[in-house]
């Protein structure tokens, strides 16, 4: 028989083991409360986006488990500017010293919805003031600012592509050696059905729906996105649904 201790030990490595999953070997996918961090292991590791502010820890275990270490992480790119992908990154930079990549377009305070109410401008500026770097990616928390178009040193070159919609900033990124695209919140998943963003959350959804036609050209096997399972099945027949789905 176990005791309560071993018992609680095994829930936590089961609950652990199940939020990870090996997307290619050598390819992580971390998911903390719903937000996927895509972790990169090479020669050095490269993460793709960060999770929200309490996932770092998860994060930097994982990377122990695999038997590596969080002073390894050279690279870490963001695909947007939104608090379940870059809540993480102050508490991943106490422990290394990576570059950080991210869209021009989404560098700044982000303007929140409420935030546009006179009622929540002033409380919320208070509070990003204070803890600003876990709300938006500052210029300060950059190294590489992208423009869409650069190569990343990544999977033996990781494609930049600008696909703003979501946010003006958006990026998705793709790896022509392992055809595999990893997407952000570009695209959503609910079983194997590929959906826009909900409107709400979106800075522009035509724009967006525009940046799916431009990703459609891309030879994909693999799809990644900010939240839900990888696909590896049928990936442009499905992408291509969608926008016919949602152009009428
Ligand atoms: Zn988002
Ligand atoms: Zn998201």
């Amino acid at each position: 028989m176990y005791s309560e201790y071993d018992m609680s030990v095994i829930s936590r490595i089961r609950r652990f083991i199940y939020n990870a999953t090996e997307v290619i070997p050598g390819i992580f996918q971390v998911t903390h409360r719903g937000a996927n961090v895509l972790i990169i292991a090479e020669d050095t590791i490269t993460l793709i986006d960060t999770g929200l502010r309490d996932s770092a820890s998860h994060i930097l275990e994982f990377i122990k488990h695999i038997g590596r270490s969080p002073e390894e992480i050279s690279l870490i790119i963001l695909t947007h500017n939104h608090i379940d992908h870059m809540g993480g990154l102050a508490e991943i930079q106490e422990h290394s010293k990576a570059k950080v990549a991210v869209h021009k377009d989404d560098v700044g305070i982000r303007e929140h919805p409420p935030a546009a109410d006179g009622r929540y401008r002033e409380p919320l500026a208070q509070i990003k003031s204070k803890l600003r770097s876990v709300f938006s990616v500052l210029p300060e928390d950059v190294d590489i600012i992208l423009e869409g178009g650069e190569i990343l040193d990544c999977l033996g070159g990781l494609d930049v592509i600008h696909t703003p919609g979501h946010t003006p900033g958006s990026i998705s990124l793709y790896s022509q050696k392992h055809k595999m695209l990893f997407s952000g919140d570009l695209i959503r998943k609910r079983r194997n059905k590929l959906l826009l963003p909900p409107k709400m959350v979106c800075s522009d959804i035509d724009e967006n729906l525009e940046s799916i036609k431009k990703i459609s050209h891309y030879d994909i096997e693999i799809l990644c996105f900010g939240h839900g399972l990888p696909l590896h099945q049928d990936v442009t027949p499905r992408i291509l649904d969608l926008i016919n789905r949602d152009e009428v």
